[in-house]
């Protein structure tokens, strides 16, 4: 393809969009493209390049155009169904892998979207078997997808919550959730692009935001092995309310915090005592 044509793309409304997918979708690099020109996309591929550049100029999120995201150093499959993972949620994996030995337990990531969370545990350990629940079947198929992209290998339920793991009898010794956690009066603080695109089954919850951390603090008899233990991510205005509802429900309960790196309180964990 000749120059001209190339520049004819990148000089587009958004040169700099369409350069990053140029890479992205296709892996022709700015210094390649000028060397020369954008030959290599092939002509039947250009429709879908044009529309992606028309999709992200739109406000879509880069990530849902390319099909793609990095993830504690991993690239993982997203499409419309499941959140971007985000990074503060890389700090939840860091946190729980330095406070879990790897001796064997059983670990659920409830909620899991793209498998993020209990993927990249799973990957790490040898020994602890993970989990992974979803109430969304299509969030599901990407976790899959996901989790066989990375060569882990794990179990994948369909459920609300605990039920997929009480359906089955299985109790665990540790839960890692990063539930919809927006209350619904919160959207208007929200990004825009957030708000149009991701899932709002991954985003919002009823009770200030509060209801699924309720519904599995005061589901965890039935799942939780004794002295187990619970990470869930928070909104860094729910430490106060979620550690009180948890001391009301388990009076034993220590319920401690861990603020994530813009200093915002993001981890709320315990060990549950009954
Ligand atoms: N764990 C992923 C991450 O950290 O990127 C996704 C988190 S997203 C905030 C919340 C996830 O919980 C979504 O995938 C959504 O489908 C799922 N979810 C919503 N309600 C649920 C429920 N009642 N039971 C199980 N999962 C649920
Ligand atoms: N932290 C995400 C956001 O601000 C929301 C994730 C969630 O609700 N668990 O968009």
């Amino acid at each position: 393809m000749k120059e001209a044509e190339a520049s004819l793309i990148l000089s587009d409304r958004e040169p700099r969009i369409a350069s990053l997918l140029l890479e992205d979708l296709f892996g022709i690099d700015r210094t390649y493209l000028m060397l020369h020109g954008d030959k290599e996309v092939p002509r039947e591929r250009r429709g879908m390049f044009e529309k992606a550049v028309a999709r992200a100029a739109a406000g879509e999120p880069y990530q849902y155009v390319t099909g793609f995201c990095w993830f504690c150093g991993y690239k993982m499959k997203v499409d419309e169904n499941t959140l971007i993972p985000r990074n503060e949620t890389e700090e939840l994996v860091e946190f729980v892998l330095q406070q879990e030995p790897d001796d064997g337990r059983t670990v659920a990531d409830i909620g899991t979207g793209t498998g993020a969370i209990g993927l990249l545990l799973q990957k790490h350990w040898h020994k602890n078997r993970v989990v992974l629940t979803d109430v969304s079947l299509r969030a599901l198929e990407v976790a899959e997808d996901n989790a066989g992209a990375l060569g882990v290998s794990t179990e994948i339920f369909c459920g609300s919550l605990f039920e997929p793991l009480t359906e089955r009898g299985i109790t665990v010794d540790c839960i890692v959730s990063n539930p919809p956690y927006i209350a619904y009066d919160e959207k208007g603080e929200m990004d825009a692009s957030v708000y149009r695109h991701e899932p709002h089954l991954a985003l919002f919850a009823d009770d200030s935001g509060l209801a699924l951390y309720k519904q599995m603090i005061d589901g965890l008899p039935a799942v939780l092995a004794k002295g187990g233990t619970v990470y869930f991510e928070i909104g860094w205005r729910q430490y106060t309310a979620l550690s009180s509802y948890i001391k009301k429900v388990w009076p034993k309960t220590r319920p401690q915090l861990k603020k994530d790196m813009n200093g915002q309180d993001r981890i709320l964990f315990f060990r549950w005592e009954d």
